[in-house]
């Protein structure tokens, strides 16, 4: 069996979706267990409903639903025009879409929305389009089945970021998808969605479904995970945001973890780690050019030394703490660490002097709880207008010359907090914000386009 996930734009309109199933279609021997997400812009369109009912605006709720609607109707009704289950389709969508229209006016009449309630409204966009996706399949002669995957992706109680249960998920799964198989050709589920023990619906955070998919295949011992997305692989860097990115034809699980980790949103940062316990290979590739080899992501033997990407993240805060009472007191790291941890505010960058630790962290985490017990025994300075750059590469902190051209390109540039050596894939240093766009594409000039060899001490 193969996991094939496939995001937004992939599956964002009547021609994308033609060309995933048909894309599918060509894999049937291999027995893929289709992991979709929400059609391209649907989950910001759920957010925007959400926020609209929260705050009582029953005008814009109303509104945004319909236009919700319209879409999936649409669509629907494009790709079955030619067969029998387009009835049944679009009334199934219609169904879906009278059970969010009831929970948002719900919502709106209260003025207060729950973080339960916001998973079973975001949630929506994924159970639309494998609903969608699964009666086009079998429209077109795949068999295939609809597999809720609620029934197997459990999760902890964090409804909107939830944490998976991994032992619950591969006990749950194989059976599933087994049974789900019988007299199939292809199964089909959501990609962002979970479910707790008790059966209340959750969900895995933006841009969950790659770690939905790479679950699965975990669970189910898949041969391959693929990634389908808009990009012809993993890149050298966004390609949105620097010109002349290059593609990479194989990166190891652990360039990829920390390209995502760091910055690069071609993967959600966690998708690498189930597959590594497994040892299965994940592949990223082009749904709009499926003959493209795509990015193979595997062992860290079978690939080479060397810079892969500069990953970057735009928004971030730097978190500066200063005690007098730091020096000597053995337990200050400790205590600082812990509020961190109990808040479950997750730190990316550490640097430390006498009187004064300073640390990054991304700027959508929660940090004002932190702030406040931290400032009850140190000052506590925060400063948003700071981005992070990191540099990527197998055993590059080990290479000859590497920190010199990282920083050769810098030269005008004020460099706050560099990390390196805490893992040997990776070098990262804070910039002012307004600096970004530029120390990002010189480096990768400098770095790419002068490819001369370092060598290794
Ligand atoms: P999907 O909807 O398929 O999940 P995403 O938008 O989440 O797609 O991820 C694909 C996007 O990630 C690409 O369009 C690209 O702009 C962006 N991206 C950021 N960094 C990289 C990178 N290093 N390599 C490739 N794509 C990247
Ligand atoms: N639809 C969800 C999102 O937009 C999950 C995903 O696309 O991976 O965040
Ligand atoms: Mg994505």
């Amino acid at each position: 069996m193969i996991v094939m996930k496939f995001g937004g734009t992939s599956v964002a309109n009547f021609e994308a979706i033609t060309r995933t199933i048909f894309i599918i279609g060509g894999k049937l021997d291999q027995k893929p267990v289709v992991v979709v997400s929400a059609l391209s812009k649907i989950t910001d369109l759920l957010y925007a409903i959400s926020d609209a009912a929260a705050a009582n605006d029953v005008a814009t709720t109303t509104d945004l639903l319909a236009q919700l609607r319209k879409r999936h109707v649409d669509l629907t009704e494009e790709l079955l025009a030619q067969s029998m289950l387009k009835d049944e389709a679009v009334a199934k969508v219609n169904e879906l879409c009278d059970g969010l229209d009831k929970i948002a006016m719900a919502v709106c009449s209260l003025g207060e929305l729950s973080d339960k309630n916001k998973a079973i409204i975001i949630s929506t966009g994924e159970y639309l389009s494998s609903t969608i996706i699964a009666y086009a399949m079998n429209a077109k002669g795949i068999r295939t089945k609809w597999v809720d995957s609620r029934t197997m992706m459990v999760t902890n109680k964090s409804y909107l970021k939830a944490e998976p249960n991994v032992a619950a998920i591969s006990e749950r799964a194989p059976g599933l998808v087994a049974e789900a198989y019988e007299g199939m050709d292809a199964i089909i589920m959501q990609g962002f969605v979970g479910v707790t023990e008790e059966g209340k619906p959750t969900v895995l955070g933006r841009g969950g479904s790659d770690y939905s998919a790479s679950l699965i295949g975990m669970a189910i011992d898949a041969e391959r995970i693929e990634i389908w997305t808009d990009v012809d692989g993993v890149l050298t860097a966004d390609p949105r945001k620097v010109k002349n990115t290059k593609y990479l034809e194989k990166i190891s699980f652990e360039e990829a973890a920390e390209m995502a980790h760091f910055g690069a949103k071609v993967l959600h940062p966690l998708t690498i780690e189930p597959a590594v316990k497994k040892n299965i290979p994940l592949y990223v590739l082009n749904s709009m050019n499926p003959s493209g080899k795509g990015t193979a992501i595997l062992r860290n033997e079978l690939i080479e030394d060397g810079v892969k990407s500069v990953s970057f993240k735009e928004n971030i805060k730097v978190i500066n703490i200063f005690s007098t009472r730091m020096i000597n007191t053995s337990g200050f790291l400790r205590r600082v660490f812990e509020i961190f941890s109990e808040s479950k505010v997750s730190v990316d960058l550490i640097s430390t002097s006498e009187a004064n630790i300073s640390v990054t962290v991304d700027a959508s985490e929660k940090i004002d709880p932190v702030i406040k017990q931290l400032s009850e025994f140190a000052d506590v300075i925060v400063d948003d207008d700071k981005s992070q750059i990191s540099v990527i590469g197998k055993n590059i902190v080990r290479l000859n010359g590497m920190l010199k051209k990282t920083f050769t390109p810098l030269k005008k540039t004020n460099v706050y907090m560099i990390s390196q050596g805490a893992s040997f894939v990776n070098i990262s240093f804070v910039v002012d914000r307004e600096e970004l766009a530029e120390v990002v594409q010189d480096l990768h000039d400098h770095l790419f386009d002068n490819p001369e060899e370092l060598e290794t001490f």
